[in-house]
């Protein structure tokens, strides 16, 4: 969406606060014996306590053949994106790295955020893959500036991710949102500085670099959403919900 008005820059600010807290409060709960269903409900409930809506729940992405069953995506080691938590739920156990990715309506904007959280005790690996991805959502924002173009956010994110050693998973990226969950433009995660669409102020992006410690390839099980790495490798997943403005970009769902 574009933000035209105070209002709505207020609303979507604040949804994004909203977002984050929740986030934040799954990610404590991430522990050895914890199962992936638990995170699920404690996600739809506190996002209903607050007396918003989950965004993902009954949501059906582009060329998916049912509605997103859950609230919560929860993807452990080499699933890379949109995990599904309530079907066959999976126990965390030390050592997993786990992303957690959700999205929240409130007051009819919806906002976009996930984070990787390691499960007790990982391995130096992980740390850096996780750390790495981290770091490339960072350099996207940076990039997210006025007059800039989509390529440059993902020139940004390849090149951290790539110089910590590490791969882009290339068919996911960033998209706009706020309106719905998914919109126009699609940010890749990597690309060329100064080609793609135009930044303008106004305008709402998910950004998430998602990385792989191997190699890039995918693969998508039969539950038709959980993304897998084709060489059983594990993926880091970190999104913001950010709002370019006349200056740079603001990340509304930071913590
Ligand atoms: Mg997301
Ligand atoms: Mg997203």
């Amino acid at each position: 969406m574009i933000i035209t008005n105070d209002l709505q820059r207020a609303t979507l600010l604040e949804a994004g606060r909203r977002l984050a807290s929740v986030l934040a409060a799954l990610s404590v709960k991430v522990a050895p014996g914890v199962t992936t269903a638990e995170l699920d409900d404690l996600a739809e409930r506190l996002i209903r306590d607050g007396g918003d809506r989950p965004a993902f729940l009954g949501y059906t992405p582009e060329g998916a053949l049912r509605p997103y069953p859950a609230t919560l995506c929860v993807s452990v080691n080499d699933e890379i994106v949109h995990g599904i938590p309530n079907e066959d739920a999976k126990t965390l156990a030390e050592g997993d790295i786990v992303g957690l990715d959700l999205g929240l309506i409130h007051d009819g904007i919806i906002v976009d955020s996930a984070v990787t959280v390691a499960v007790g005790k990982t391995d130096e690996r992980a740390q850096k893959l996780m750390r790495a991805t981290r770091e490339a959502l960072t350099a996207g924002i940076a990039a997210a500036t006025p007059g800039g173009r989509v390529g440059d956010i993902g020139a940004a994110i390849q090149e951290v991710i790539e110089k910590a050693g590490f791969s882009v998973v290339k068919p996911l990226g960033g998209h706009g949102v706020g309106d719905r969950v998914h919109e126009e433009p699609f940010v890749p995660n990597f690309g060329r500085r100064g080609t793609g669409e135009e930044l303008v102020p106004g305008m709402v992006l998910a950004l998430e670099p998602i990385s792989s410690e191997g190699r890039a390839g995918v693969v998508l099980a039969p539950d038709g959403y959980t993304y897998r790495t084709k060489d059983g490798s594990r993926s880091a997943h970190y999104e913001h919900t950010i709002l370019i403005d006349e200056h740079g970009s603001i990340v509304a769902t930071g913590r």
